[in-house]
C-alpha cells in the first residue's frame, strides 16, 4: 500500500461527500479511516462509523500523492466485519444474499435465455427495485443491434459485500457468477458498480452500457430542460471521459441538458451506506436534490441505478439514460 506517501494535506477530508454533510459528522473522514487507523494496534476501536463512506473515489481524486484511499479502506472493513457487530441494514443484505443471491428481493420475470452472445448484467437494485430501468436499457441494447441474454442464474456481483467486508461471501458469489458468464463472449450492465466490480475484483473485460453508446445516432423522447447525475464509479470509477460520453450523446440527441459544476458529486446511495446508515444517506441526496431545483431542471438523467434510487425517493424526478433515447436508423 503507498499510505506513506501522505503528506497531511487534508485534501481528501474537504473532498469528501460524507464528511462534510449535516448528518455525517460522525464520519471520521478518509485520511483517518483509510491512511492513520490502519498503522494503529488499536484501529478497529473506530468501529462502524468507519463505514459511513459511499466508496465514491472523491478523496482519492482529491489526493495530491495518488494514495488508494478507497482500497485502504476496504481492508480495514474487512477487519472490522470480524470485530463488530454488523449494522442492522447490512444483516439483511447478507441475509437476501444468502436466502435469494441478491441484495434485495426481485420478482423480475423478463429473463432472456436465448443463447445469445452477450448477457446484460442488469445488478440487484435494478431488478428488484427499479424493472423498468431494466427493460429500458435492454430495448436499448437490441436497437443498437446487441442481442442479449438476461439470466436468473447470475447473482449479485458481490461488490456490496465487499463493501461491507464479507469476503467469503463475495468470493463464493464470484465463483457462482463466472460459472455463468463462461457461456457469453460479453458482459453488458448499466450499474456502474457492477461493471467495476467485474472488471477490477473478477479480472474480467464487461462494459457498461454508456461505454458502448458513442458512435451511433440516437433521438431524445424527453422535453424540457435536465441536468446530468454522473455516478461515481462510472467517472472516477471505470472511465473519466464517461460524463463526456453521457453528455455528448444525450446533446447529439437534441436533449436540452445543461452541466452543473455539482453533477458529478456523490448521491449517498453506495458503499453500503443507504442501508447502513439511511439518514445520512438521505440528508445526501436531499442537498444534491436541491442543487437540481435551485438550476430550474425538469429532473436528471444518470446511468446508475443507486442515483436513480436515492435522489428519487427525494422526489426529484430521475431516469436512466436508456429511458431517454431511441436509436435511429
Ligand atoms: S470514498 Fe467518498 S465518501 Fe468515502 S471517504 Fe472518500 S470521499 Fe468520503
Ligand atoms: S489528500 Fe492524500 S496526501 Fe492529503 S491528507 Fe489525504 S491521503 Fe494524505
Amino acid at each position: 500500500m503507498n499510505e506513506g506517501r501522505c503528506i497531511k494535506c487534508s485534501s481528501c477530508m474537504r473532498a469528501c461527500p460524507v464528511l462534510n454533510d449535516p448528518q455525517g459528522k460522525t464520519f471520521p473522514g478518509p485520511r483517518t479511516v483509510g491512511i492513520d487507523a490502519p498503522r494503529f494496534p488499536e484501529a478497529l476501536s473506530i468501529g462502524n462509523d468507519a463505514l459511513m463512506c459511499t466508496m465514491c473515489h472523491a478523496c482519492e481524486w482529491a489526493c495530491p500523492s495518488s494514495i488508494t484511499i478507497t482500497r485502504s479502506m476496504s481492508m480495514l472493513r474487512e477487519r472490522l466485519a470480524d470485530a463488530v457487530p454488523s449494522l442492522p441494514g447490512h444483516q439483511r443484505m447478507r441475509e437476501n444474499v444468502r436466502e435469494y443471491g441478491r441484495t434485495v428481493t426481485s420478482d423480475f420475470t423478463d429473463w432472456k435465455e436465448s443463447g445469445e452472445r452477450t448477457l446484460y448484467f442488469p445488478g440487484c437494485i435494478g431488478l428488484g427495485r427499479l424493472p423498468e430501468l431494466v427493460r429500458s436499457a435492454s430495448k436499448l441494447l437490441s436497437s443498437m443491434g446487441i442481442p442479449h441474454d438476461i439470466s436468473p442464474q447470475a447473482k449479485c456481483c458481490g461488490s456490496p459485500l465487499l463493501k461491507v467486508g464479507a469476503k467469503q461471501e463475495a468470493s463464493s458469489l464470484q465463483q457462482n457468477n463466472l460459472e455463468t458468464f463462461s457461456a457469453y463472449d460479453n458482459i453488458v450492465t448499466s450499474c456502474p458498480g457492477c461493471t467495476y466490480q467485474l472488471r477490477e475484483v473478477y479480472g474480467i473485460e464487461s462494459k457498461h452500457l454508456v461505454e458502448l453508446m458513442p458512435g451511433k445516432k440516437y433521438r431524445s423522447t424527453v422535453e424540457g430542460r435536465w441536468a446530468l447525475q454522473v455516478p461515481c464509479h462510472l467517472k472516477r470509477g471505470l472511465d473519466p471521459w464517461a460524463a463526456e460520453y453521457m453528455a455528448a450523446v444525450l446533446v447529439q440527441a437534441g436533449v436540452d441538458l445543461v452541466r452543473l459544476p455539482e453533477e458529478d458529486l456523490c448521491c449517498g446511495g453506495g458503499g453500503g451506506l443507504l442501508s447502513g446508515f439511511p439518514d445520512t444517506s438521505a440528508s445526501l441526496a436531499r442537498s444534491k436534490v436541491r442543487t437540481y431545483r435551485e438550476a430550474g431542471v425538469r429532473g436528471v438523467i444518470t446511468a446508475c441505478p443507486f442515483c436513480a434510487l436515492n435522489l428519487g425517493r427525494e422526489g426529484l424526478l430521475v431516469l436512466d439514460i436508456s429511458q431517454v433515447l431511441t436509436v435511429v436508423d
